[in-house]
């Protein structure tokens, strides 16, 4: 499963079979009260219109911090303003707790709805920017998707967003244009 930074950039969808179709997913109930839960925020109220307009406002600091970060640089002092205040305004607690046959200690939010969820998803690429490879930030190779994936494969092969959407499509395209090359040779043959 992608980060949720990542995964919030990729709300704002594009039709990776071409065409041009586009979807803002905040909009979509069903994406919403799932990334809501991935939060660990409580899916039901839904936010209302202010809290999905932070939502996209988030969304257009973190890509352009992962786009700068892709060109090797580092994102602009505004976003990164921006990111520490979602952080501020979602304090967390420690908390120690037993766990198995010692303690763990726990970090216990302190806010929940709206200001949690730009807090985890903030704190998501605080985390990126601090251990975090930025040479693992990709961009879908289908021109069409445009997702931003963080590639944790070993080597850093990973070029789609997901083997089956993309990864399938662009087979079947490189097949079909294999294919008709041979036809072509073949017909130049006879
Ligand atoms: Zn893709």
């Amino acid at each position: 499963m992608d980060p949720l930074w990542a995964e919030l950039i990729n709300s704002d969808w594009h039709d990776y079979r071409g065409g041009g179709g586009r979807e803002d997913r905040i909009e979509n109930p069903k994406w919403l009260s799932g990334f809501l839960m991935r939060c660990g925020v409580a899916s039901r109220p839904l936010p209302g219109p202010t809290g999905r307009e932070a939502l996209r406002r988030l969304r257009s600091v973190l890509r352009r911090s992962a786009t700068a970060l892709m060109a090797g640089k580092a994102p602009g002092r505004r976003d990164l303003g921006a990111i520490n205040r979602c952080l501020a305004d979602a304090p967390l607690t420690r908390r120690v707790a037993a766990e198995g046959e010692g303690f763990a200690v726990e970090l216990v939010p302190r806010v929940g709805g709206i200001a949690r969820v730009l807090g985890e998803v903030t704190g998501s690429f605080a985390q990126l920017l601090a251990t975090g490879d930025p040479a693992r930030i990709k961009i879908c190779a289908n021109t069409d998707c445009g997702w931003v994936v963080y590639d944790e494969s070993r080597n850093r092969t990973r070029r789609w967003c997901e083997s089956t959407g993309c990864g399938n499509l662009m087979k079947v395209r490189r097949y079909r244009q294999r294919h008709r090359r041979t036809t072509r040779a073949r017909r130049l043959q006879a």
